[in-house]
């Protein structure tokens, strides 16, 4: 198989499920268009489907007929007209991991590994479909509030949509993200806050630049549904059947609780028996606001002011979705850990030696929760775990190693035996 860096239009007929958005808080409908509050109670709107419809277009055949892309699952996605041409976005590898199986007594593990994309984070499936709605709602601009991997999808975005790109990141960001943005065309403001005085700043621009899609703000309903591609993918790539347990990081909650939706829609469709999927949810201890309330069983989540981690693409204080990530982790007896950073460290190595997949620090908190789901029972050894890796480890290489502290050797055998011995590798 070769890999396009175009997505192919998809051939088959295109019977959009999408049934416009409505409020989640108050169930008020609302028309497709650049909003995400609700006009009457100021709750979220996020998008809904007629499912006997979306059902009619999508059979386990005709879904395989199409291309490699998360476009094949467009009937379930918040789209009206055909998928749009692009980025190919999507299908990534459903992986065996026996090695790292046998390490953690498991006996079926998979990994999704969602660090190749185009941009080599998830997050390319969200900025697709925003990108799709903001030019057909005439948007010149598309623009984010970034943890760092949203940056450069938007950048790769807007390009190949021929677009504009500015992104909005906290100073502080690993440089490789920044840089990954910068030389794919982007506007880069880096602003001196958290996150989350990041995404305010955001929220307030999203009125004053009128021809400005802030996909994560007033493209937002259409934006977090791209995550659903991730389960919808899953559950095909298993045989059509969802898994026992899967495993996903925690930023704003969106990833996390989208899987179950996805899981759940596949079901409403026929595509899928009805899930009984537990979701193991992981964040950083240094900011774990939703790992909090689920440890000590309280239904407030305390936003974290000052996030204390490496673990810079889940540094969200305050997530929007924190309320119903607890609700799924409870609801599906699955978990919320919160993974020290050292923690986070070992579990980067252990995939790195045992599938020679090299992830972010969010891959390794995503693995240490396993680990610590494991032990705590919450995963079993007969379970089927799907492990969602959601960004490539050339972007937080810094934490792991200093590629140029090495020993410089002098070009001679006995200067290299010397150097072999004193690694063990003689
Ligand atoms: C954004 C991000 C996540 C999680 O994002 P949510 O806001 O929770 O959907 C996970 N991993 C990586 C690498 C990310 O960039
Ligand atoms: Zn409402």
């Amino acid at each position: 198989m070769t890999i396009a860096a175009r997505s192919a239009p998809t051939t088959t007929s295109f019977v959009p499920g999408f049934a416009g958005l409505a409020c989640a808080a108050c169930g008020t409908p609302a028309p497709a268009g650049p909003r995400f509050v609700c006009d009457r109670c100021f709750g979220p709107l996020e998008a809904t489907y007629d499912h006997a419809r979306a059902g009619e277009s999508l059979s386990r055949e005709t879904i395989a007929a199409r291309p490699r892309t998360l476009w094949r699952f467009a009937e379930l996605l918040p789209i009206d007209e055909p998928p749009p041409d692009g980025l190919a976005v999507g299908f990534s590898p459903l992986l065996p991991a026996p090695r790292l199986a046998a390490r953690l007594g498991l006996r079926q593990l998979w990994l999704k590994d969602d660090s190749r994309n185009p941009t080599l984070s998830f997050k390319d499936r969200n900025v697709a479909i925003a990108a799709a709605r903001a030019r057909r709602f005439g948007f010149e601009t598309l623009a984010c509030a970034s943890t760092g991997n949203l940056a450069a999808s938007v950048a790769a975005t807007a390009a190949v949509s021929g677009m504009k790109a500015v992104v909005l990141v906290p100073a502080d960001l690993e440089p490789a993200k920044i840089a990954q943005a910068e030389a794919l065309g982007a506007r880069v403001a880096r602003i001196d806050g958290p996150y989350d005085v990041v995404n305010r700043l955001c929220l307030e621009l999203s009125d004053e630049f009128e021809g400005w899609a802030v996909v994560n703000v007033n493209l937002r309903p259409y934006y977090s549904e791209g995550s659903k591609s991730v389960a919808f993918e899953v559950a095909e790539q298993l045989g059509w059947r969802a898994p026992d347990a899967v495993v996903a990081p925690i930023a704003s909650g969106s990833l996390y609780t989208k899987l179950r939706r996805g899981f759940d829609e596949l079901a409403a469709v026929g595509l899928i028996e009805t899930p009984n999927t537990r979701h193991i949810g992981g964040q950083p201890a240094g900011c774990g606001p939703v790992a909090t309330a689920f440890g000590t069983g309280s239904d407030t989540i305390r936003p974290v002011a000052r996030p204390d981690t490496i673990v810079r693409s889940l540094a969200i204080g305050s997530p929007a979705d924190g309320q119903r990530s607890l609700a799924l982790a409870r609801g599906s007896g699955g978990s919320v850990e919160a993974v020290e950073d050292a923690d986070t460290i070992a579990a980067i190595r252990l995939l790195a030696e045992t599938e020679g997949i090299l992830t972010e620090t969010a891959g390794g908190v995503t693995l240490g929760a396993l680990r610590l789901a494991i032990t705590r029972g919450v995963v079993g050894r007969d379970d089927e775990v799907v492990v969602v890796i959601t960004g490539n480890g050339l972007k937080t290489l810094d934490v792991i190693v200093d590629g140029t502290s090495g020993d410089v050797i002098e070009p001679s055998l006995d200067a290299f035996a010397t150097w072999a011995l004193k690694e063990g590798v003689s």
